[in-house]
């Protein structure tokens, strides 16, 4: 039978990756996911093989590999049966930090970060009563002496209650006083620790998946001036130039969750026999399984794409998009492929399959909304009037 996915140039990276997550099983996932726990046991063995310190540069401890080694760890953890959203925000978060910091906050956090003595999991941006609509955003910074006086709140904030760190989006000058609506709002470094003990309280949201998200309240939180990153006011376009790693490395979870939807449906396709034959010998079972791969085979290569050229320093803002559209796409039609090929069975904890299909439903969500994708694509490459 063919491999799935198809090996490439990233074969051996593919194999080291592999190893580590045949480590933690289908029992194990089902066992953190009916607990709504967090999968700490292998999300510490991923930290310590240095996985997630992919991107970091060597100087700082890190491998310095580039973003599409980056998305094949992600991209192999979903394909493995696990999921990759319990640890990814490491990867695109330290970013922010990377291009804006300081040297004096670089050298401070990211060898922590490397070495795994810090956890940087979390971002707040998304806010209740704004949604998408971010430059709108009612949470403020607002500087005293030396420090920065925070209030506000956030929601859907993940993975806070299992980071040291969490970058932060602020308003620093209010709406009225811009030119412009993206400007006067600031990115800090968040010391979760002494943000809990000073002014900022988090409440869990049970959700659908098992994914660690908050709603998150700021009541005079102080942060050190010296916790800004880049320039005040610049915070936007910061968080914006974040958003093109983050997209694609979700697009490649997003391939790896199409690929082991392919593969269990195609298994199963050949193993259940039903009226004296197995079912896969039915077209009717067996196109939508193919129509699933197709799909899955033309969304890898944008998100190749998106990967090869961020890695070459290039505007990838269509490319990092368009590959999150169609690998979300992808893996949402693979799961339900997946879950009607296995009929009955498909609903039973046991066969993972209702657990991974909730799990991908995420993406068409956030970390952006297929709407807004479509928006973009509309405007920025097509030209056509902005419609907000
Ligand atoms: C499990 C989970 C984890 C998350 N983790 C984080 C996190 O760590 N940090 C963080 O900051 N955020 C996080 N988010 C938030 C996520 O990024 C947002 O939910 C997402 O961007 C959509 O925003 P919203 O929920 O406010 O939807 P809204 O902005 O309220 O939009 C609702 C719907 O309306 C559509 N819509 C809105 N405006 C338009 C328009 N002009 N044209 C067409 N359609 C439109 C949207 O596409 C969407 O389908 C998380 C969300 C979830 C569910």
């Amino acid at each position: 039978m063919k491999e799935i996915p198809t090996p490439d140039a990233h074969q051996e990276l593919r194999e080291a990756v592999r190893a580590l997550c045949r480590r933690f099983d289908s029992a194990y996932w089902q066992q953190v996911d009916e607990a709504r726990g967090y999968p700490e046991a292998f999300v510490g063995a991923l930290t310590q093989a240095g996985w997630l310190a992919a991107l970091i540069p060597q100087e700082y401890g890190g491998s310095g590999l580039g973003l599409a080694e980056a998305s094949v760890v992600m991209e192999e953890i979903n394909l493995s049966g696990g999921n990759a959203g319990s640890c990814h925000g490491q990867m695109y978060n330290m970013g922010t930090l990377l291009r804006h910091g300081s040297k004096e906050q670089k050298r401070k956090y990211l060898p922590g970060i490397a070495g795994g003595k810090l956890r940087l999991q979390s971002m707040a941006v998304t806010e209740p009563t704004t949604g998408t609509d971010t430059t709108q955003l009612k949470t403020t910074a607002v500087k005293k002496g030396d420090r920065y006086v925070v209030n506000g709140q956030k929601v859907w904030i993940s993975r806070i209650q299992h980071s040291d760190l969490m970058i932060l989006l602020a308003r620093t000058t209010p709406l009225a006083e811009v030119k412009r609506k993206s400007e006067g709002m600031s990115v800090f470094i968040v010391d979760l620790h002494q943000a809990l003990a000073n002014g900022m309280t988090v409440r869990p949201i049970p959700n659908m998946v098992n994914h660690e998200t908050n709603e998150v309240f700021f009541d005079h939180l102080e942060v050190p001036a010296e916790n800004l990153i880049g320039e005040e006011g610049q915070g936007f376009r910061y968080i914006l130039d974040g958003l093109n790693a983050e997209r694609t490395l979700i697009a490649a979870e997003c391939m790896g969750d199409a690929y082991w939807f392919i593969d269990k449906a195609r298994r199963y396709a050949g193993e259940r026999v039903v009226f004296g034959r197995p079912i896969g010998r039915n077209q009717g079972v067996q196109f939508p399984i193919a129509d699933a791969y197709i799909e899955t085979e033309a969304a890898n290569l944008m998100r190749f794409k998106a990967c090869a050229m961020f890695d070459a320093g290039q505007p990838c803002g269509a490319e990092a998009n368009m590959a999150k559209y169609l690998a979300a796409k992808a893996s949402w039609e693979a799961a339900n492929v997946c879950l009607q090929t296995h009929g009955g069975f498909g609903f039973a904890h046991e066969y993972d399959v209702e657990r991974k299909f909730r799990e991908t439903r995420l993406y068409q969500v956030a970390p952006i909304s297929t709407n807004l994708i479509y928006s973009y694509v509309a405007e920025h490459l097509l030209g056509l009037p902005r419609s907000f």
